[in-house]
């Protein structure tokens, strides 16, 4: 692959990759550039394995790109377990695969500083919820704090090159990258603070005073700091991860979630691939393949186990304009490849979705594109003891919540797709309300901060009878109707 893998010409996109930087893999000399992660920097360089399973001893590679699986942690300057996919590559950093048994760092001492912050409202999470949640809570006078784990903040936005569809109100016709800028410039109009690279690792709770503390870590190049984030109220805004497929050997280097490839093609530059398959003809997979085609990428079918396409028609044409093929009732069979992948199998499907033998199609290609919906990112909801419910509207398990965002924990709020998988538009919209309702909570502007909230709501019921967003609204009254038996059961 080598050089050859980044992308220099792009019809939407003009990549700032910033000063070449060296470092090193296994020994190995590395040349990536300092506004790429670590583990972008290695694929565009040829490495596709990133480590084997400790448990099967199959090798894995580039998967989510956004800090949310396992797939690409190494021992980064002896610190193990760095999540190389949102750490940034620097000059002369040793990286080193991690498999089999987990090892202590090599250092005696790794330098972590502490900081206690107290801040009226601390928000986790800077994709279109978190920023908005930040700009309104900001504006009606509450003192902000937001973090990000991923270097570049934004959220999904930032590797969307296609124009959004949604409300107007929330910027639908611009494109998602263009959109996170507006955000961001809104954002800095008011002051309070905001940190990237800064995992939210845990919420441990004082028992005396029944305050809200949230456990944070900053990274620091080599060091790390420790945040100790004393919140009157939390936003939890961590949006989602993908679904996976069961298939044989779906663990190979080459099978990517659609967030990923987005993060190599689109955020850093790097083609994913020469010769790609889609699974799933929804939004995010015709969305997808129309950039991998925008990338330079060969996208020689997508397919799609319904008897339809589920996204929108527009997105369907415009792949079938360039002549891909969306092949319905079709599914993946298997992967060919040892250490990557070098090839697929693809097969038609009957009525009960079981496999038609004799139907099956070999498929000369060295990327395949998994785009079979997301589920909400609950990790620290659940871990902080919000309450739960299984809503398929809503795509899985989510935090149960009312109208205005909040949990069945007083003062944790939840917005965006975390709160149930939709779409940016609606997760603004959600942001907006909680930070509202917090500063109506917090007798700040109350009659102004009332106006921002009520005409939010309204603004949202309006989309949610929208043929996309229907199931949504469905589920959301499923969640608010457990949140108030819950609440009745407390009393
Ligand atoms: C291919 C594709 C196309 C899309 N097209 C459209 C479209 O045209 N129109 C539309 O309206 N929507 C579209 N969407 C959907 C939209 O992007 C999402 O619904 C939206 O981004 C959800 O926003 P969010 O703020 O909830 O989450 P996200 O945008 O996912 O942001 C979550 C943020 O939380 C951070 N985070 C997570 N955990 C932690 C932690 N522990 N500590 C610190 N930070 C953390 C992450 O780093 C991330 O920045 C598309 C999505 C995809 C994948």
């Amino acid at each position: 692959m080598k050089e050859k893998q980044r992308i220099l010409k792009h019809p939407v996109l003009d990549f700032k990759r910033g000063r070449k930087i060296n470092f090193h893999f296994e020994r190995k000399g590395i040349t990536g550039y300092e506004n790429e992660s670590i583990a972008a920097a290695l694929f565009a360089s040829g490495v596709k394995v990133f480590r084997k399973s400790k448990r099967f001893g199959h090798p894995e590679g580039w998967f989510c790109g956004i800090g949310k699986c396992s797939s690409c942690l190494m021992r980064v300057n002896g610190i193990p377990s760095t999540r190389t996919c949102i750490t940034p590559a620097r000059e002369g950093m040793q990286v080193e695969p991690q498999s089999a048994k987990g090892m202590l760092p090599d250092k005696t001492s790794i330098q972590v500083a502490r900081k206690e912050e107290h801040v009226q409202v601390l928000i986790i999470g800077s994709g279109p919820a978190g920023l908005e949640a930040g700009i309104t809570s900001r504006k009606l006078g509450l003192t902000t704090l937001i973090i990000d784990e991923n270097p570049v903040p934004g959220g999904q936005l930032i590797k969307q090159t296609h124009k959004f569809f949604g409300s107007k109100e929330e910027y639908a016709g611009l494109r998602g990258f263009e959109i996170a800028r507006i955000m961001l410039a809104q954002l800095k109009n008011y002051k309070g603070t905001y940190l990237t690279e800064t995992s939210a690792i845990g919420y441990y709770p004082e028992e005396e005073t029944g305050k809200h503390k949230f456990l944070a870590v900053k990274k620091q190049n080599d060091s790390y700091q420790l945040l100790e984030i004393n919140a009157d109220n939390i936003i939890i805004t961590s949006g989602a991860n993908e679904n996976y497929l069961p298939f044989p050997k779906n663990y190979l280097p080459g099978i990517y979630g659609a967030g990923g490839v987005q993060t190599l093609m689109n955020v850093y530059g790097i083609k994913p691939g020469n010769r790609a398959l889609i699974i799933g003809a929804g939004n995010v997979g015709l969305i997808v393949g129309y950039q991998l085609l925008q990338a330079g990428v060969e996208v020689k079918a997508v397919v799609e186990a319904m008897t339809h396409i589920g996204g929108y028609l527009v997105h369907a044409s415009k792949l079938a304009r360039l002549g891909v093929p969306i092949l319905l009732r079709h599914t993946i069979k298997e992967v060919k490849g040892e250490e990557y992948v070098t090839g697929a199998t693809i097969i038609e499907i009957n009525e009960n979705m079981q496999p038609i033998e004799g139907t099956e199609r070999e498929m000369d290609v060295d990327l395949i594109l998994i785009a079979v919906g997301l589920s909400a990112s609950t990790k620290i909801p659940f871990q902080a003891g919000c309450e739960k419910m299984f809503v398929p509207e809503l795509g899985g398990w989510v935090p149960i919540h009312n109208e205005n965002m909040e949990t069945t924990i007083k003062g944790i709020y939840v917005a965006g797709d975390v709160s149930g998988i939709a779409e940016a538009s609606t997760a603004m919209l959600e942001g907006r309300i909680v930070g509202a309702a917090i500063a109506e909570k917090e007798a700040l502007n109350p009659e102004a901060s009332q106006r921002v909230k009520e005409s939010a709501l309204t603004e949202l019921n309006q989309l949610r009878k929208s043929s996309l967003l229907k199931a949504v609204a469905a589920g959301k009254i499923k969640c608010q109707q457990k949140w108030n038996e819950a609440k009745n059961h407390e009393q």
